[in-house]
């Protein structure tokens, strides 16, 4: 897959906060170990109960539009091609709580409303320093058979 923003287009810091979800071409989501909270971003202290033993969860790669914006005006010239351009903030179906921000890809921006389904697709680069192979995830429509 093509860059979605272009080859020029900051790349997500990768840390131990980070790496999970920016690399492992799954929905892996920060878990409290004690209270079973969902959180993401991912934090050093549970949101739930302010425990800090926090792992990584696989959740499944289903989720709805919760809101989105449409980008008209490019805020940057390597946007410049890309306008316009939907990003989603998408409720995961199972994480309950956790809302997780991308591109809407392969739609047009007018094909996008509130409660749409998606499902998560992982966009594949390598850090152009150190070669990490990142899976940046975006969003795709859930297209229903008529
Ligand atoms: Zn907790």
């Amino acid at each position: 897959m093509t860059r979605y923003l272009g080859d020029e287009w900051t790349l997500p810091g990768i840390n131990d906060a980070t790496r999970a979800w920016f690399t492992s071409g799954r929905l892996k989501v920060q878990r409290c170990d004690d209270c079973r909270t969902w959180q993401h971003p991912p934090d050093e202290i549970c949101g739930g109960c302010q425990g800090n033993r926090l792992s990584f969860a696989e959740c499944g790669e289903a989720g709805r539009i919760e809101s989105f914006v449409v980008v008209h005006r490019a805020v940057h010239p390597a946007l410049e091609d890309r306008i316009p351009y939907a990003v989603a903030l998408v409720s995961l179906d199972d994480a309950p709580g956790v809302n997780a921000i991308g591109n809407v890809l392969n739609a047009a921006p007018d094909e996008l409303a509130i409660g749409q389904r998606v499902r998560a697709v992982f966009e594949e680069v390598s850090q152009p320093e150190g070669g990490e192979v990142l899976r940046i995830p975006q969003w795709e429509l859930i297209r229903e058979a008529r």
